[in-house]
């Protein structure tokens, strides 16, 4: 008998072999994706990472391989030597790379039993999510799932690799520390040898990065773990990664030009030519014209249309003569039943009284003239679907003292920003029929990139009746509104931008405060005291004073990253070891109670209820 298991180099891949292999000696190794019998002869499709491969055991040829052959069950684990044969052409599969050849085994042997799985990796019909992330090695076996995986890490190598070739150092920073500032509720980790002390999980490596600089590493990139005790929405897991990098002495620009650079190599990774320069927009512009922060652009903007009404028109209608007045256009959805005109009302929070317009047939009746003017002026085709927002001439009281509005007013702002939600939810809505979302094979309509600048410094946190900061209290405002930072923090624009795609967020960075006297104006800013910036951050504020350099960076979440280049629905898809909406990780059972000895080395009672 051939010892063939001894001698890897002898290995095929299940997914390599081709007609230009036949009458080769092969040896395959992998799991049974499926076992059919016809009798004399026994075919096994064998499965790893690169695809699957057919073996044929033939009972005439070799009986005792056959008999083992019949004991083999899906996902036995298996090793089969034997000559690869050109398959006769009425049995040639033309939907696989090795469609044209097979495996004649001569040697068969059972690596390994297995148990029935709940589902099987070459299940056409998935099962439901809960009993995927339970058995995820099954799950993760799937060919959809390599692919994913596969992608996911050729991504991040080529990230690696551009970010190296530009002079950028990896370095990695701790996981163990405490609070840093993005936010969000911390995961905190309990010290054993200083009961009643904890660290907190990184929300990211914030302020790290920027003590790097501060360390003479003037180019840093990780590839990290955040944590964020966050309530979890669809598009968020409490552990992600992000592409975290900063740089000494850069303007915004050059942040830009590296994360076009790193996000060019990413898409080429997955087969896509990007091409860099994005378009750039400010905070400003994008929320006048998307209602958004992050504009989806394979869609028309909105327009303002307010011009186009008498005043006596406005007040017929019952619309504010001051507020915006914006038409969204969604081409093609053709004309609309009243049934479906309904089925839109739902779509629209009237924001700070804003109000809608679904019916532009019965404005049309109405006001002819206007309505002939906005079809010119939003450039709609006769079966583009055009409705009305505006505010209400009796718009809602804003009692707070500002908003995520420099120069837009805050009234101004509702109207803008309940118009945009609602250009998405119709977007979504009849996505079918205008479609702007399929894939067209040209990257520059497929892929929508936009950076978006001169953020707000700040926003006004209803509950907390006071101003926060808006990306976080490191970043840097505009040098010209500097003086306005007691007076009007609400009109203070931050260095600060957001890259986007597709109306999704990618990532956020800014260009940091690098003076002790600014960042403690800022801590001011924020109703922050002296002593408590000093007891949050007092490191870090020391560290200033050593001889900071200017810097800037920016962070860009991977796992959304992939998930777009995937075609994926959802972060978990491409994530191995995801956790669920309440997250819990199924496979490994977490989180759990811990033993009471635990606890008690480490100070902690549990209180009950
Ligand atoms: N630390 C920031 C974040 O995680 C990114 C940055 O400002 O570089 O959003």
């Amino acid at each position: 008998m051939l010892d063939f298991l001894g001698d890897l180099r002898r290995t095929h891949m299940c997914g390599g072999l081709r007609a230009s292999d036949a009458g080769k000696k092969a040896v395959l190794m992998g799991w049974v994706n499926r076992r059919r019998d016809l009798g004399n002869l026994i075919f096994i499709d064998l499965r790893d990472r690169t695809g699957v491969t057919q073996v044929v055991c033939n009972k005439e040829m070799n009986p005792a391989i056959h008999e083992k052959a019949g004991q083999l069950r899906n996902e036995y684990v298996v090793a089969a030597l034997g000559t690869v044969k050109q398959r006769d052409p009425n049995t040639v599969n033309k939907n696989i790379p090795t469609g044209e050849v097979e495996l004649v085994a001569e040697e068969l042997r059972i690596l390994n039993e297995a148990k029935q799985p709940p589902f099987l990796p070459g299940d056409t019909v998935l099962p439901n999510e809960e009993l995927r992330l339970k058995y995820r090695y099954i799950d993760l076996r799937r060919e959809a799932m390599q692919f994913n995986i596969e992608l996911r890490h050729k991504v991040a190598i080529a990230i690696r690799t551009y970010l190296a070739a530009q002079g950028f150092f990896e370095v990695e920073t701790p996981f163990m520390t405490r609070s840093t500032p993005e936010g969000a509720r911390d995961y905190l980790v309990p010290s054993r040898v200083q009961p009643g002390c904890f660290y907190a999980l990184p929300q990211s490596p914030q302020l790290f990065k920027q003590i790097l600089m501060i360390s003479g590493f003037d180019k840093y990139f990780q590839i990290v773990r955040c944590f964020r005790d966050e309530d979890l929405r669809a598009d968020r897991q409490p552990e992600f990664t992000q592409i975290d990098l900063e740089m000494s002495y850069p303007q915004a620009e050059r942040v830009w030009e590296v994360v076009e650079g790193f996000l060019g190599a990413a898409f080429k990774a997955a087969g896509i030519e990007i091409k860099p320069p994005f378009p750039r927009m400010t905070y400003d512009e994008a929320i006048r014209k998307y209602g958004s922060d992050k504009p989806d652009m394979r869609l028309p903007e909105m327009t303002e249309v307010r011009e186009t009404f008498a005043p006596e028109n406005l007040a017929t209608l019952g619309v504010s003569a001051t507020l915006p007045v914006m038409a969204i256009r969604i081409p093609k959805v053709g004309e609309l039943s009243r049934k479906e005109r309904d089925d839109i009302k739902p779509l629209f929070t009237a924001k700070g009284g804003s109000k809608l317009f679904e019916d532009f047939k019965r404005l049309e009746k109405n006001f002819p003239e206007a309505a002939s003017t906005i079809r010119q002026e939003t450039g709609a085709q006769p079966d583009d679907l055009i409705v009305i927002v505006s505010g209400d001439s009796k718009p809602a009281e804003h009692k707070s003292a500002g908003g995520v509005k420099p120069e837009v007013k805050q009234h101004d702002h509702a109207v803008y920003t309940a118009a945009g939600l609602l250009r998405i939810a119709l977007a979504q809505k009849y996505a079918d029929r205008h479609g702007a979302f399929k894939k067209t094979g040209n990257p520059e309509k497929d892929f929508r990139f936009l950076w978006v600048t001169d953020f707000p410094m700040f926003e006004w946190d209803e509950e907390g009746k006071r101003w926060a900061a808006a990306h976080h209290p490191f970043t840097s405002p505009h040098e010209r509104d500097m003086d306005k930072l007691e007076s009007d923090p609400g009109a203070v624009r931050a260095l600060a931008y957001d890259v986007v795609l597709n109306g999704t967020e990618l990532g956020s960075g800014s260009i940091r405060i690098h003076r002790q006297d600014i960042q403690r104006k800022i801590f001011h800013a924020l109703g922050m005291t002296e002593d408590e910036a000093r007891a949050r951050f007092g490191f870090f504020l020391e560290a200033l004073e050593y001889g900071t350099p200017p810097h800037g960076g920016i962070a860009l979440g991977l796992d959304r990253i992939v998930m777009i280049l995937a075609g994926a629905e959802s972060l978990r898809e491409v994530i191995p070891f995801p956790k669920t909406a309440r997250a819990v990780d199924l496979m490994v059972d977490a989180p759990t109670p811990v033993s009471e000895a635990q606890l008690k080395e480490l100070g902690i009672q549990v209180r009950k209820g």
